[in-house]
């Protein structure tokens, strides 16, 4: 059977309800979704033909605040999908404490075979479509797969044109010199290098000691996986092997991450690195190392393939990479998962600041940036281990006792103040 992410998001956030004891109502609420909207509209190509796409945009809750998450451009796009990712952003966003709910977006196509005059035909398009349910302080976009600073301003500009506004808090993930916030591009990976930095530090992982010459592999050298890779590498950490959607290479003496990169940006693949070997996606999955990194899709590590991970840890930048089933047979294997809701919150925590800078009209310092972020990042690890040798678990499920915890207190608030919850929208 086919993984479904979303049944795998409601499993975990179900089991946290249930431990916790919370009210059978704030469970309910956080099992479905506030609001899903289906799209389909017409995109005219260079050619002159006629095109439709289809989107979604579901927003999964805001207790704690707006409704915040990113836009997807891939041909795997689909409901389930979308709504598991929105999920995941409520559950983000309370692991790091920040006042924002969670929402997701995608567009089924593949931004490869569109031209760039397509790309923005088809993001004007689907904004138009959305644009009724989003605004700074109702639902606020962001980069994910195959979307990137390019095309939030494209967002931006369609959104306040159909809307006659100027706003610039409608969308994070924005250029620099467009409201975009200094340290935005390389936010979830740093997010996740403090984590696992922490992590190691506090020998959470016993035996496998602190970053230099761990051998690490990491799947997807987009804008997270390549950040990160480059951060292990630059740390003396031995990265082994990377990937794109096309497939992996290896070389077990260590790839040079920057000349990889450059290799990418003239031959549009790491494939056929000078020295590496080719290898597939799966095969990265299954090489013996200390530290995967999956940075790519959700569902790669499945019931059929867990029982042959050999990496003692796997950091989850992807959203959902490894299914709910495989957690289990990983764990039992003594694999230990830091998880996506904790590892890949760089992104949002940043993308909170540049709102927050758009709303006050204040222009923060990289420095500035990068120290919030680490402040934000450790006091959550914090708070996970906490809690999981107080519920002696590990740090998925302490990481969802936190958030569950939170968006409760929030939910309980609220119903006191206006005896009913409020949906502003
Ligand atoms: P990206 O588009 O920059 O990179 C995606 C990478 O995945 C590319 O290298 C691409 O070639 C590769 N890829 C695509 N399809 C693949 C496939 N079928 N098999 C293997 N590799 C494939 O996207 P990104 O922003 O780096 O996002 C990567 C992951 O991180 C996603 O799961 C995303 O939801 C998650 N994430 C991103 C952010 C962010 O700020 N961008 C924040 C949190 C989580």
């Amino acid at each position: 059977m086919t993984p479904n992410p979303f049944e795998d998001a409601k499993k975990f956030i179900s089991e946290a309800a249930d431990t916790l004891k919370i009210e059978p109502w704030i469970k309910e609420v956080l099992l479905t979704t506030h609001r899903e909207l289906h799209v389909n509209f017409p995109v005219e190509m260079d050619d002159g033909s006629v095109r439709n796409f289809v989107g979604y945009r579901v927003q999964h809750n805001h207790m704690r605040g707006p409704f915040k998450g990113g836009i997807r451009y891939h041909w795997q796009v689909n409901l389930d999908e979308i709504r598991a990712l929105a999920a995941w952003m409520t559950i983000k966003c309370a692991v790091v404490d920040i006042p924002f709910g969670g929402a997701k977006g995608g567009v089924v196509c593949n931004p490869k075979d569109l031209s760039e005059k397509e790309l923005e035909r088809m993001t004007k398009g689907f904004i138009q479509r959305i644009g009724p349910l989003i605004g700074p302080a109702i639902d606020i976009p962001a980069p994910d797969v195959y979307t990137n600073a390019k095309i939030m301003q494209w967002m931006v500009e369609e959104y306040n044109r159909c809307s006659r506004r100027t706003e610039l808090a409608i969308v994070t993930g924005k250029p620099l010199d467009k409201g975009g916030s200094e340290g935005r591009e390389e936010a979830t990976a740093k997010g996740g290098f403090f984590v696992l930095e922490k992590i190691l530090q506090e020998d959470y992982a016993p035996g496998l000691g602190k970053l230099p010459n761990k051998i690490v592999a990491v799947q997807g050298m987009g804008n997270v996986g390549g950040t990160l890779a480059k951060f292990i590498y630059e740390t003396g950490g031995k990265v082994i092997a990377v990937s794109d959607s096309q497939g992996a290479i290896v070389n077990h003496k260590g790839l040079d991450i920057p000349k990889v990169m450059k290799h990418k940006e003239h031959n549009g693949s790491v494939l056929d690195f000078p020295g590496a070997m080719n290898i597939t996606n799966e095969e990265l999955l299954e090489l013996p190392c200390d530290i995967l990194v999956p940075s790519a899709l959700e569902d790669v590590i499945h019931r059929q393939n867990a029982e042959r991970i050999k990496a003692k840890m796997i950091l989850e930048m992807a959203n959902g990479p490894v299914t709910a089933e495989a957690s289990v047979i990983l764990k039992k294997k003594g694999v230990v998962i830091i998880p996506d809701i904790l590892a890949n919150a760089g992104g949002v925590t940043v993308s909170y600041f540049e709102w927050l800078q758009n709303l006050k009209k204040e222009h923060w310092t990289k420095i500035e940036v990068n120290s919030k972020l680490r402040d934000i990042m450790y006091k959550s690890i914090s708070a996970v281990l906490q809690t999981a040798r107080k519920f002696n678990t590990d740090l998925q499920k302490a990481s969802y006792l936190i958030a569950v915890k939170r968006i409760a207190e929030k939910a309980r608030s609220e119903l006191h103040e206006s005896h009913c919850y409020t949906a502003y929208f």
